[in-house]
């Protein structure tokens, strides 16, 4: 299996602008690849070689003075670039004849572009030094930031700058055979809360942990403030960046928590059931904005991904499954009810029900799972107090709020 790497990377001053030329130039031989295959085809020439765009676009450019400067990054850059265009051509016919999802022609690309990126090949000869930088070719030794283990060096690094002007370094890396688990007995399906991130069939409810409800919070304040200034105004740049630092941040939480959740449900048991909400039938349901701001279907690929990776089975079941209408103790169905409804007692065996866990293990049990139905009941008089008034430990305990 193929995954995605990225790390974060801290280039210096002279590293920034070292990219900056390296992102520009590889922009600007995208461009004139491109506008030499629509001039072809304007005419009614044959597509030019990519073999001859490299001659005519990259070496004999650089010997003209207004393209010169092609000569101050990798040349490996600027020959991924002709790659790049011949890749989006490729795509865009493969919609014609419709082998993938339909596509526009190739744009230009523009300084002005929200995300920059170059490719280094093996070719380039970049590497990572005995002090664990990045080391790329006419830019320097970068500092990374190795936030996990990866499990092979592959021979090619995307560089990366996002619209909130940081940089990164992306690894697509093949997974082996030799990540599978061993084997664990719990089975565990999972439902959608509507007041939960999660419900499991556990009976576990998972919310989204502080430090996602935090950045989202200031993401919100941040978008406040730009909608108060004034429209062209310096002060309205600084608030926009402002906000397009906080967005990457809420988008790096929320990933950080699927990712933290995700591995923990698949390293904790053998298999998992998800319903399959098809997210874009619910786009103009009252469920939409939650679906979408939990980002449940993020959450359900990384979960799919990863039980393949580490050898568990995951299961989608249909929509059709009417999860909130059968018992999930005795198996009756006793009819829709409102979603105000959120507690009730079967009627034929006298269970008392928490919709959503009930919800929960219905999922496990379409999807064939072994998962005891007890999870679901609600026992009035043993709900658990709450924090403040549990006080069973001796001594008073370190909050673990952080
Ligand atoms: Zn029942």
């Amino acid at each position: 299996m193929q995954l995605r790497y990225s790390f974060r990377l801290y280039p210096s001053a002279g590293q920034r602008s070292a990219l900056a030329r390296a992102f520009g130039c590889a922009r600007v031989v995208y461009n004139d690849a491109l506008r030499a295959r629509e001039t072809a085809r304007s005419e009614g020439l044959p597509f030019p070689k990519t073999g001859d765009l490299s001659k005519s676009l990259i070496t004999e450019a650089k010997r003209r003075p207004e393209r010169a400067w092609l000569g101050e990054v990798s040349a490996v850059v600027l020959q991924q670039s002709l790659r790049d265009v011949d890749t989006a051509y490729r795509n865009f016919f493969d919609g014609l004849k419709g082998k993938r999802p339909r596509m526009g022609t190739p744009r230009y690309k523009s300084r002005k572009d929200t995300r920059q990126s170059v490719r280094f090949t093996a070719n380039a000869r970049w590497s990572i030094t005995t002090g664990r930088k990045l080391r790329l070719p006419k830019i320097g030794d970068i500092k990374v930031k190795w936030s996990r283990t990866l499990p092979s060096l592959p021979s090619t690094v995307t560089v990366v700058k996002d619209s909130a002007c940081r940089y990164f370094a992306s690894f697509v890396v093949e997974t082996g055979p030799e990540e599978v688990l061993p084997k664990v007995v719990p089975e565990l399906g999972i439902d959608l809360g509507l007041g939960h991130f999660a419900v499991l069939s556990d009976g576990t409810k998972v919310d989204s942990p502080r430090f996602l409800r935090r950045a989202e919070k200031r993401l919100k304040k941040a978008q406040r403030n730009l909608s108060r200034k004034e429209k062209g105004s310096r002060n309205r740049n600084k608030a926009r960046l402002k906000v397009a630092r906080a967005h990457a941040k809420v988008t790096d939480a929320r990933r950080e928590f699927h990712h933290q959740l995700s591995t923990r449900l698949i390293r904790e048991n053998q298999a998992v059931a998800v319903e399959d909400l098809a997210v874009k039938g619910l786009a103009r349901t009252r469920l939409a904005k939650s679906v979408h701001d939990a980002g449940w279907s993020a959450f359900v690929t990384m979960l799919e991904y990863k039980a393949a990776r580490y050898g568990r089975t995951f299961v989608k079941i249909g929509r059709f499954e009417p999860t909130s209408q059968v018992c999930s103790r005795c198996g009756v169905k006793d009819g829709p009810k409102p979603l105000s409804v959120r507690v009730w007692t079967c009627g034929a065996c006298g269970t008392v029900l928490d919709r959503d866990i009930n919800a929960a293990v219905n999922v496990a049990k379409a999807a064939g799972l072994a998962v005891p139905a007890c999870g679901a009941q609600v026992r009035p008089g043993l709900v658990p107090a709450p924090r403040s008034e549990t006080g069973t430990h001796p001594t008073p305990q370190p909050s673990t709020a952080r």
